[in-house]
């Protein structure tokens, strides 16, 4: 019996930049210490202040505040992109490699659905999506 994920042979993921993910229903983006650090220096703000106005801690985490709508606090309407790109969590930043989307071909199929960026584009290697998915368990 072969030991091989499913996705062995690779998959496609390039980002349309589309804003999906950062928007729409209900959602966490967990963050550590050491992202809010990056996030107010990239901000050019105190840690104190991404903790107090940008997250929400629930239990023993910490997630990244929404608006009303749903949009991540970091979304930029205009531009349909992240205020903190550079310094964005590694939840985000590996994205759409999560051991729950990797779990089985459906879980992959409900991911595609949401995301116009999966399943298109550059072909991600095994090693590259495990590498990513080993990051943060998700
Ligand atoms: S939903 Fe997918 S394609 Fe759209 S911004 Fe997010 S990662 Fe990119």
């Amino acid at each position: 019996m072969s030991t091989q994920p499913w996705y062995h042979e690779g998959l496609r993921f390039t980002c349309t930049q589309c804003g999906n993910c950062c928007t729409g229903s209900e959602g966490y983006v967990w963050v550590d210490d050491d992202e809010i650090r990056q996030i107010a220096e990239v901000l050019g703000v105190d840690e104190g202040t991404v903790r107090v106005e940008h997250t929400r801690r629930l239990g023993k985490k910490v997630s990244l505040k929404e608006f009303a709508n749903g949009d991540c606090v970091y979304f930029d309407p205009q531009t349909r992109g992240c205020k903190v790109y550079n310094a964005r969590p590694k939840q985000c930043r590996t994205w759409p490699f999560w051991n729950s989307n990797l779990a089985n071909p459906r879980a992959w199929k409900q991911t595609v659905a949401i995301c116009p960026g999966s399943g298109e584009g550059r072909l991600y290697q095994l090693d590259e999506i495990q590498a990513q998915a080993a990051v943060i368990d998700l």
